[in-house]
Order: C-alpha cells, then sequence, then structure tokens
C-alpha cells in the first residue's frame, strides 16, 4: 500500500470501488461501462479504464488534479477514458462533490431515441428543473462529449448522452448515486407511459412548487446526520 495516501483519501477511494460494485450489484450498470469519480481537496478520484470493478484496489483509483496540468494523472493505471467530462465537470461546477456515469439501461434507451426526459413525474423536480437534457452524440472520451456534458448539465444535477447513458452528480458519492437511481427510474417511468399514449407534463408552476418543497424534504435524509431523530420526537406540520 502506497504510504501517501492518507486515511481519509483511502476512505474516499474505497468508497469509490463500493458505489461501482453496488450500481452494477443493482442493475445501474454492467461490466466495466461507466465510471464515478469523487473531489478530495484540489484532486479528482476517478476510477481506472476498463478494468472490471470486482478487480479494482484503493491504489488502482487515478488521481488528478482539478486545476493545473489538464490530464496529467498519478496512479498505476490509465484513468477512465472519461476523465474530460469528469475533470470539467469539477472544474464548472465547484459545488459538485461526485460523478457517476453508467449506462443503465432506461436512461440509454431514452438517450438512444436522443429524447429529454420531460417533466413527467414530480420528481424531476430534484435535478434543478423541468427537464433532464440529453446531450447531443460524441464519441465517447472526446473533448466534444465533454463539452455537450457540461451543457446539458447546466444548472441540473443529471443528464442523459446521446446514444451513450446518463450522467449524476452530488455533493457526495451518497447524493450522486441517489440521483442515479432517481434517474434511471424516472426514464423506465417515461419509457412505459409512453408505450400507453404518453405522460401529462407538468407545468413550470408545478415544478418550481414541488423544487421548493423539496428544500425542506428529507431530500438527502439517507446521510446519517440528518437521519437521526431530533429532540424527543414531537413537532408541529404546517396545514
Ligand atoms: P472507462 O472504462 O474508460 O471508464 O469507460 C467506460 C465508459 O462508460 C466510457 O463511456
Ligand atoms: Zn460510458
Amino acid at each position: 500500500m502506497n504510504k501517501s495516501i492518507s486515511k481519509s483519501e483511502l476512505a474516499l477511494r474505497q468508497a469509490i470501488i463500493d458505489k461501482c460494485r453496488w450500481m452494477n450489484g443493482a442493475g445501474l450498470n454492467q461490466g466495466t461501462s461507466g465510471n464515478i469519480s469523487a473531489r478530495f481537496g484540489d484532486r479528482l478520484l476517478i476510477t481506472p479504464s476498463a478494468i472490471p470493478y470486482e478487480a479494482i484496489e484503493p491504489e488502482m483509483i487515478a488521481a488528478m488534479p482539478i486545476e493545473g496540468d489538464y490530464g496529467s494523472f498519478e496512479g498505476p493505471l490509465n484513468p477512465s477514458s472519461e476523465w474530460r467530462f469528469h475533470l470539467d465537470i469539477m472544474r464548472a461546477r465547484p459545488e459538485i462533490g461526485a460523478i457517476v456515469h453508467t449506462h443503465s439501461t432506461y436512461a440509454t434507451i431514452i438517450a438512444i431515441t436522443r429524447r429529454e426526459i420531460p417533466a413527467c413525474h414530480y420528481m424531476v423536480a430534484a435535478f434543478g428543473g423541468s427537464n433532464i437534457r440529453c446531450a447531443p452524440y460524441a464519441r465517447y472520451g472526446t473533448p466534444e462529449l465533454s463539452a455537450y456534458a457540461v451543457e446539458a448539465l447546466r444548472d441540473r444535477m443529471g443528464c442523459l448522452l446521446g446514444s451513450h447513458g446518463m450522467i449524476a452528480l452530488g455533493d457526495t458519492l451518497d447524493k450522486a448515486m441517489w440521483h442515479a437511481v432517481e434517474l434511471e427510474t424516472l426514464a423506465k417511468q417515461y419509457y412505459h407511459s409512453l408505450l400507453i399514449g404518453g405522460p401529462v407534463i407538468l407545468s413550470d408552476e408545478q415544478i418550481a412548487e414541488t423544487a421548493a418543497a423539496m428544500k425542506s424534504y428529507g431530500y438527502g435524509a439517507h446521510r446519517k446526520e440528518d437521519a437521526k431523530p431530533r429532540g424527543r420526537g414531537a413537532g408541529k406540520l404546517s396545514g
């Protein structure tokens, strides 16, 4: 084990690997498709390219400076071929701490038909607006794909990638994976609704109202500190 890796960095590297294994086990991704990164100080920790998740060890995770020498990395293996969009998203979005990219089935079905996901369900509001955009197609790993992804993610916590898959963002790894699960669920629901006549689309006002309500919803209550019972178990709800 490399002695220069601190305990906290090691824990984050392990958490990235655990999330990769979890997403494949949960059916949210398959094989060596997809990749995950997390911000650690001024560096990006990112899965290596084309290595089965069961075989990844913490020291195989690549570390890239977020600012500075673009594309340089430390690690025994090449970083994910999608390092550009991971890095460019982290540069453009300082509030983002983790990025999940998957080829999950339903999100990819919508992406290969080059549709966005409209406001077909109120959970679209959790992504920051009235739609989840679909970025135009560009070959995997290219600067073009990265530019399209950054644009499709403007003011959003997730997007589809044309004929490819999806990207989900979060301030933490848990939140990014939460968005990935919700995005795949929305894509599945939207797909099935198209088979029976198409969804009723919520208005911008309804989505804005939902987004406001979500600020006080236990959105993120899966975090231990948020999930703790508060006070003595009493409260008052507005009528
Ligand atoms: P990597 O194995 O290089 O991360 O690539 C997988 C992928 O999903 C490319 O878009
Ligand atoms: Zn991909």
